[in-house]
């Protein structure tokens, strides 16, 4: 088909255009039928300029929206009161002297053109017809702000010497903690390739190869329960470094991270505060002030432990917590005096639901209400405020630094309960107060994880990472008797309360590896049939690595206020891991089936 090709793109037609005849390429946006003039908002990837249809040159025309048209024409200066002033193209409009249609466009099964309407339209059905959902200037530029993130990440590394390479798809299971994608291998029937969950092993296996400073952007494949944050198939930037401490690595990714990030903000005039150089805290600081390992850091309110106060308080509730080896914590809430019996219920209902055994509160006052006590000129109320020693109150106001006007929260509860129940009530407090700012992204690197904990259920020691992560050698001497001290070179990177990238200094000695496998409980046949490949490989003069995988679908998340991770993936998988406009997965046929050598028993 001939049809003429664009001379200037939509969005870009100015008044210096006036006078000259145009061609553009490109969509019918929104049509607006005027006493028999025609005005058609056109639109190609750029933006949309005005058309004008006059009946007389051009007789009775239908346009529907989304049809594809070739549109000629002159550029005219609209008149004054027509001026779009939130357009960039809204000082002119195109006389249209001639028209090709392309392609008509069917019944939309959504109004794509208003915005509005879009966001209240069913998801499944905007997946379903992503090719339309697309065509908004909205996605585009979420996919447009993507490809600028991969391509800084890209120069960024290519600029220190990192060497792209790509690890295989079909591989055999590599551990990330969820369960695998399984490919039928069809010359043996019963074995499988697993697609892998990250290319951990591969990118260890090219240290072993001396390619020294590796990356790549790599599509991970992980078979675990769907949230809004996750998806079965996302991407991360894969990083591996050999002869790299702990620090080359972080201070690698914090260098990448501000200058990608800054440089995004200002190409995109992005509504976002530059990035600040990253906060460090430990692990055991972060559990101690934030109740987890993925503080918001936008704002403050640390816990406060108050265990060691309450021994004999006269609050039998936090004396036999505290007697029995639990913790007597707490949280601050500015203003939170004014709130009614009903909103300080709610946020007991949270702790509950997070398996706390309930919540008290303690009302924080500079004058006297009903049944209010003074102490230390404050009056404070609550059902605590009747039990607890006057002395104790003044010193657990201290300690949580009160206020007047504040409501102070307290989870008595065995440690990791309230580390639990009090991180996601300061994550409400903090959005009730408004402190959790869309503008800001906060970073943190938090450090020395614990190598392995408990598993209570399964009675054994469990990576908390992965079981190729290096313990602190200062901490190796506990190995053998108490390894939940064994803290490990691991290190995560978190940005307003969410992970954003996790990584650690590799063990590269087959003795040390072996000595991890034993404590977690991977027998010598498990090891060699798992892992043979990557023991043997570092019987070889293995270098010393280590490396890092931030996730870039939550960078760009981060980018453009996206909560769900659907938004910032051209073709994301809805719940389940289905895909409603491929209608993916889907049956075979029986010829496959055979050939395949498969066949379903169904659980009974
Ligand atoms: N493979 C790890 C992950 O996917 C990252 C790393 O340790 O480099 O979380």
């Amino acid at each position: 088909m001939t049809y003429p090709q664009r001379t200037l793109w939509c969005g870009e037609a100015r008044p210096t255009h006036v006078g000259q005849e145009v061609t553009f390429n490109g969509w019918a946006h929104r049509v607006r039928n005027l006493g028999g003039l025609l005005f058609v908002d056109f639109r190609d990837r750029s933006g949309l300029v005005q058309l004008v249809f006059d009946p007389e040159a051009h007789g009775k025309l239908d346009i529907k929206p989304e049809t594809c048209l070739s549109v000629s024409g002159r550029v005219h200066m609209r008149d004054e009161s027509n001026v779009n002033p939130k357009l960039p193209t809204g000082e002119v409009e195109i006389h249209v002297t001639g028209l090709t249609v392309l392609n008509e466009c069917g019944v939309l099964p959504f109004q794509l053109a208003d915005e509005d309407q879009m966001q209240k339209v069913n998801e499944e059905l905007r997946v379903k017809y992503r090719y339309l959902d697309l065509r908004r200037s909205t996605m585009h530029r979420k996919l447009a702000v993507r490809a600028a993130a991969v391509r800084k990440l890209r120069k960024y590394l290519d600029d220190r010497g990192f060497i792209e390479t790509e690890t295989p798809i079909f591989t055999k299971s590599t551990p990330e903690g969820a369960r695998d994608y399984l490919v039928p291998y069809r010359l043996e029937p019963g074995k499988f390739y697993a697609l892998p969950q990250s290319p951990q092993q591969y990118k260890q296996l090219l240290m072993v190869a001396g390619l020294e400073k590796y990356y790549q952007i790599a599509k991970c494949f992980r078979d675990e329960a769907q949230r809004a944050d996750r998806q079965p198939e996302f991407t991360q930037l894969d990083i591996e470094m050999s002869f790299a401490t702990q620090e080359d690595v972080l201070q690698l990714v914090e260098g990448m991270t501000v200058t990608a990030i800054n440089e995004l903000i200002s190409e995109f005039d992005l509504d976002k505060e530059p990035v600040q150089p990253f906060v460090r805290l430990t692990y055991d600081e972060s559990l101690r002030l934030y109740g987890n390992d993925k503080p918001d850091l936008r704002f403050g309110l640390e816990l406060f432990d108050v265990t060691d106060r309450v021994a004999s308080c006269g609050f039998s509730v936090f004396e036999s917590c505290a007697g029995n080896g639990g913790s007597v914590r707490g949280v601050r809430y500015p203003g939170g005096a004014k709130l009614s019996r009903k909103e300080v219920g709610e946020l007991e209902e949270l702790c509950k639901s997070f398996g706390a055994k309930g919540m008290a509160s303690l009302y924080i006052d500079s004058t006297p209400h009903e049944g209010s006590i003074e102490v230390a000129g404050l009056h404070l109320r609550g059902a605590m405020a009747k039990f607890v020693r006057p002395e104790v109150l003044s010193q657990l106001v201290a300690c949580a630094g009160a206020e007047p006007g504040d409501l102070l929260c307290f989870v008595a509860d065995t440690w990791a309960v309230s580390c639990e129940a009090l991180a996601r009530l300061r994550i409400a407090i903090g959005d009730a107060c408004g402190l959790r700012d869309k503008r800001v992204l906060k970073f943190a690197l938090v450090l020395d994880f614990p190598l392995v904990e408990w598993n209570e259920e399964q009675n054994r020691w469990d990576p908390t990472h992965h079981p190729f992560t290096s313990p602190k050698a200062e901490d190796l001497i506990f190995l053998d008797t108490d390894p939940g001290r064994i803290r490990a070179d691991c290190y995560d990177v978190v940005c307003n309360g969410t992970e954003w990238a996790s990584g650690r200094i590799r063990i590269h000695r087959p003795d040390i590896q072996s000595r991890i496998f034993k404590l977690i409980g991977v027998s010598e046949e498990e090891q060699r049939s798992r892992f043979g490949h990557i023991l043997d490989a570092f019987a070889f003069g293995a270098p010393p690595h280590g490396g890092i995988a931030p996730g870039i679908d939550r960078m760009v998340m981060f980018l453009t206020d996206d909560d769900n991770i659907r938004e910032v993936i051209a073709f994301p998988k809805l719940g389940g891991g289905f895909d409603p406009m491929m209608e993916a997965p889907s049956d075979i046929d029986n010829a496959q089936w055979q050939e395949m050598g498969l066949s379903v028993t169904k659980p009974v």
